[in-house]
C-alpha cells in the first residue's frame, strides 16, 4: 500500500499547473482531494512520474450563482456543496447527491471537478450534471474551452479533458421558477457507491405540464446514461402516475448494467425503473414548493 515514487509539483496559478501537464505530458496527473487517485496509487493501478498538486492555487474554491448559472470551482469540496445555503434552496438535486457521496472525512477533501474528472461510471456527479444540464470548463495553456457535460464522458475513466487541461468551472444553468430536481440512490450501507441511482431535473409550465426534464443513471454503464427517451415520454405531459411509469420504464429499458456483488443486471434494471419514479415524484413535488 505504498505508491511508487514520484515528484511532487505545486503550482501557484492555472497558467503554471498548465504549463506543467503540458511539459510533462502523460507522465503527470493532477492531484486536487486525493479522494480517487491517492487510492489507486496506493495500489499501483497508477504510477505516475509526476503529480501536479492545483490545492495551492487560489479562487478556485467558490459555489456561488452568477451569470445565470451555479458556478463551482475546481477546488470546491463536496462539503462546500452541502454547507451551500444556494445549493440547499435552489439544486436540491445537487444538495441530494452530496449528502450519499462517501462520508464525511471524504466529503472534506473530494472536489466536484475530481469526481468528474475522474470518469468513474459508479461516481454520482456525472449523472447529476448531466441531469442538470451542464457545463465544463477546460482550460489549457492556449486558454479556455466549454464542453457540454453531454459530451464530456467519453469512456470508463474517459473524458474529453486533455492531458494538458485542468477542468477549472462546472457550470450548471439556474432552474426557471416551477423547477424541482431530486437524487435518490440505493446503497448497500451507508458510504457505498451506487448500485444504482437516478437524478431528475424537472421543470412545470404554469398548466401543470412539463416544459423540461433531465433524468440521468448512475453506475448501470460503461458511462452515466442520460435516458433520452424517458424524458421524451415526459416532455410536454401532465407528469400524473401512468405518465411516471411510462418514464420509469424506458429508463429501466436503457441501463446497460453488469451483474457484480451488487446485483443481477435484472436486478439493477428493476432498481432504475423503481428509483426513476421516486425521483421523479420527489423533483416533481419540490418544483411544486414541497421539501
Ligand atoms: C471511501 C470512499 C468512498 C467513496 N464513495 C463515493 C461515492 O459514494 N460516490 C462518489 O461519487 N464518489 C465516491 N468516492 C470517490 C470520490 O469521492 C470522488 O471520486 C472524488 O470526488 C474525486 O475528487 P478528488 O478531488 O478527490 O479527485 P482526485 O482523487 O484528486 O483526482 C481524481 C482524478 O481526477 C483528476 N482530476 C482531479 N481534479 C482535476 C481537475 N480539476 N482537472 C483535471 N483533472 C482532475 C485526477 O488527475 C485524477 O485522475 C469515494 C471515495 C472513497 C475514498
Amino acid at each position: 500500500m505504498i505508491p511508487a515514487g514520484f515528484d511532487y509539483h505545486a503550482p501557484a496559478t492555472i497558467g503554471e499547473a498548465t504549463a506543467l501537464l503540458s511539459r510533462l505530458g502523460d507522465d503527470a496527473k493532477v492531484l486536487s482531494g486525493g479522494q480517487s487517485l491517492i487510492p489507486l496509487l496506493k495500489l499501483r493501478l497508477a504510477s505516475p512520474r509526476h503529480l501536479v498538486d492545483i490545492n495551492r492555487i487560489p479562487g478556485l474554491a467558490y459555489v456561488k450563482e452568477a451569470d445565470g448559472a451555479l458556478r463551482i470551482g475546481a477546488l470546491a469540496r463536496e462539503v462546500d456543496l452541502d454547507e451551500s445555503d444556494v445549493v440547499r434552496a435552489r439544486y436540491p438535486l445537487l444538495a441530494d447527491a452530496t449528502r450519499v457521496i462517501a462520508d464525511p472525512l471524504v466529503r472534506n477533501l473530494a472536489t466536484v471537478a475530481g469526481n468528474l474528472a475522474h470518469g468513474d461510471p459508479a461516481n454520482d456527479h456525472p449523472a447529476v450534471m448531466l441531469a442538470l444540464g451542464a457545463e465544463i470548463t477546460a482550460t489549457g495553456p492556449f486558454g479556455a474551452r466549454r464542453i457540454p457535460i453531454g459530451s464530456f464522458f467519453k469512456g470508463p475513466f474517459e473524458t474529453a479533458l486533455k492531458p494538458d487541461e485542468l477542468l477549472t468551472e462546472i457550470r450548471a444553468p439556474a432552474p426557471p421558477p416551477r423547477s424541482g430536481g431530486a437524487y435518490v440512490k440505493l446503497e448497500r450501507k451507508v458510504g457505498d457507491f451506487a448500485t444504482a441511482a437516478v437524478a431528475a431535473q424537472i421543470t412545470l409550465a404554469g398548466d401543470g405540464t412539463v416544459a423540461d426534464i433531465g433524468i440521468a443513471l448512475t453506475n448501470v454503464g460503461l458511462t452515466p446514461i442520460k435516458a433520452d427517451k424517458a424524458e421524451a415520454a415526459l416532455r410536454g405531459r401532465r407528469p400524473d402516475d401512468a405518465a411516471i411509469k411510462e418514464a420509469a420504464q424506458l429508463a429501466a429499458d436503457a441501463a446497460r448494467p453488469e451483474p457484480d456483488l451488487r446485483g443481477s443486471a435484472e436486478y439493477k434494471k428493476d432498481v432504475v425503473r423503481v428509483l426513476t419514479a421516486r425521483a421523479l415524484r420527489k423533483a416533481i413535488e419540490r418544483a411544486g414548493g414541497g421539501k
